[in-house]
């Protein structure tokens, strides 16, 4: 027995069948119980979401034997032969490849005679929108003064290719894509009477690549069957679609956002390998990062989500991203869509890409990455060694956060904001750092510095991790309990909290008191220290109060930091 497909077998047969379109079945169906419809029809709507198969559907069942009926039999002859074509009163007319005048004329001349062996004759039209003008026009009159008998039922992707004239003339549906749920549903009941095994995130991911259509769906399904092996796992369809499955997207998503720079190479690099188209990649990533924005936006409608499922890792992603960040990467994705189509090597632009998402996000200020600072060289060396461009970027990016942030921002506006959650989650205690800074002193922290590398050098012995969080930081004040140290990537500051213990201790035995850790990003210190500055400096038109504050900064950050104005 010769194979045929599942959308072939299983094209609905019955109003009932007709998936995610119970606005116009029932619409429909009571139109034709009380035989009340209408003699021209225009289903709309994009491809594989039941217009052909609503309309033929329709034709049977006013032509069924037992009508009026809300459903056709499938028994009788009339809806037995409308069904494998042999009534020639049902016309189906494929516009895309009959699109002539004389097409339409001839629809016309034959309109006029009464149906032979049914009641009534149906011409559906499908891509109406592919016909003429000259042939419309024909078309019309013939909708403008219709025998009885006749309907006409005009399917169409493109409603708006249709000329007002015909459109006004007909009664419309519109049909919508079919949700991921009702897709699903569907598929289900149709694998259940052919005995074939799918897992649910195949039948998932199957709904998300068909785009609402069911004929798609069920197309990709067959496919996925042919290629597994016995159950239709989610990596058979990944196969089948190019698609790139969502675990993967939350982990590469993750890993940007966290700055694991290596972790997100690692795995395009993995994807590519493994012969993963890269525009199909991009793509993919683009709309996961979409529906990640949507999904923020209203967690109630879920089920627009075109392409990921809010599985636990979507929901706990989603949850820990900004929605700035996703904007700015959606961005910069974009982008990098636009210029792999005219390059030999997609894979560099993509790695470029994550590279400046992850960079974009460290400083929240545009770094020298975004503004294609990069050469073709250095493009070059980064497929090559992606670690070396990796450290060059991190250090290009500092050179704004250093140079720019402090003078930027007014001071009265940074007084407005006094606590940062930084996008790793740790949250700057700017009010106990202003509080060290009132109590701290310069000979506390020269004290510290002095200590600085033989702290390091002992913490490296102990304990490895630990060290890296902070060994590129520095100490940037102190009072008698409490070191606020600055940290050069904003990240560590929170990697470090992780460690905290650890390092306390060491330095503590090694300063042989107990000194409490805050760590604070480099750039923050320096807009906080610029701030406490200014501060300090205000109240010297008051010349009695003006001496001891301003020997308070100068014990705090030494004369190279002070400009003392008369
Ligand atoms: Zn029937």
């Amino acid at each position: 027995m010769s194979y045929q497909a599942l959308y072939r077998v299983w094209r609905p047969r019955t109003f009932e069948d007709v998936v995610g379109q119970s606005h116009i079945t029932r619409t429909l169906q009571n139109a034709i119980v009380q035989e009340k419809f209408s003699h021209a029809y225009l289903f709309s709507g994009p491809r594989g979401t039941g217009k052909t198969s609503a309309a033929k559907i329709f034709a049977k069942t006013i032509n069924c034997e037992h009508a009026p009926v809300k459903e056709p039999c499938n028994e009788c002859s009339a809806c037995r032969g409308i069904q494998d074509g042999s009534i020639s009163d049902v016309i189906e007319i494929d516009a895309a490849s009959n699109t002539s005048v004389d097409d339409i004329r001839e629809i016309r001349d034959k309109v006029k005679y009464a149906s032979s062996s049914v009641p009534y004759k149906v011409y559906i039209i499908d891509e109406v929108h592919m016909i003429s003008i000259n042939a419309f026009n024909a078309l019309l009159k013939t909708l403008e003064e219709p025998p009885k008998h006749v309907i006409f039922i005009l399917a169409t992707t493109e409603p708006h290719k249709i000329p007002l004239t015909i459109i006004s003339r007909c009664q419309r549906f519109d049909f919508k894509p079919i949700s991921n749920q009702a897709i699903v549903e569907r598929m289900k009941t149709i694998v259940g009477a052919e005995n074939v095994s799918v897992s649910p995130e195949a039948f998932e991911t199957v709904a998300l690549a068909a785009e609402g259509g069911m004929r798609d769906a069920l197309s990709i399904l067959d496919q996925a069957i042919s290629y597994s092996e016995d159950q239709v796992g989610l990596e058979d369809v990944l196969a089948v679609t190019g698609g790139v499955s969502q675990a993967i997207l939350t982990e590469i998503v993750g890993a940007m956002y966290e700055k694991d720079v290596e972790h997100a190479l690692k795995l395009l690099d993995d994807l590519i390998q493994r012969g993963k188209d890269p525009g199909r990649f991009v793509y993919d990533l683009i709309y996961f990062m979409r529906d990640l924005l949507l999904f923020k936006s209203a967690p109630s409608l879920e089920g627009l989500l075109e392409r990921a499922r809010a599985d636990e890792s979507f929901l706990a992603l989603a949850e820990s991203v900004s929605t700035e960040w996703i904007q700015d990467a959606i961005m910069q994705l974009n982008q990098c869509q636009q210029e792999i189509k005219w390059t030999n090597s997609p894979k560099v632009f993509i790695e470029i890409s994550i590279l400046t998402i992850t960079n974009r996000y460290h400083t929240q200020e545009p770094s020298p990455a975004d503004s294609g600072a990069i050469d073709s060289e250095a493009v070059t060396r980064l497929s090559n060694k992606m670690a070396k461009l990796e450290k060059e970027l991190t250090m290009l990016k500092q050179q704004p956060a250093a140079t720019g942030q402090a003078q930027a921002v007014p001071a009265e506006k940074r007084r407005q904001q006094p606590a940062r959650t930084s996008k790793n989650g740790y949250k700057i205690p700017f009010e106990r750092i202003r509080d060290v800074l009132g109590q701290a002193e310069k000979p506390a922290l020269k004290q510290v510095q002095s200590q600085w590398a033989n702290f390091l050098s002992k913490l490296k012995t102990a304990n490895a991790p630990a060290h890296a969080t902070i060994q590129d930081s520095k100490p940037a004040a102190a009072s008698a309990d409490t070191l606020v140290v600055a940290f050069k990537y904003e990240i560590h500051c929170s990697l470090f909290l992780d460690n905290r213990e650890t390092v306390e201790s060491v330095l503590g035995s090694v300063m042989d008191r107990s000194l409490t850790i805050i760590p604070i990003p480099d750039k923050d210190w320096t807009e906080l220290r610029t701030e406490y500055i200014s501060k300090q400096e205000k109240p010297k038109d008051e010349k009695e109060e003006a001496d001891p504050v301003v020997e308070e900064a100068r014990k705090l950050f030494g004369d190279e930091f002070l400009e003392i104005h008369d």
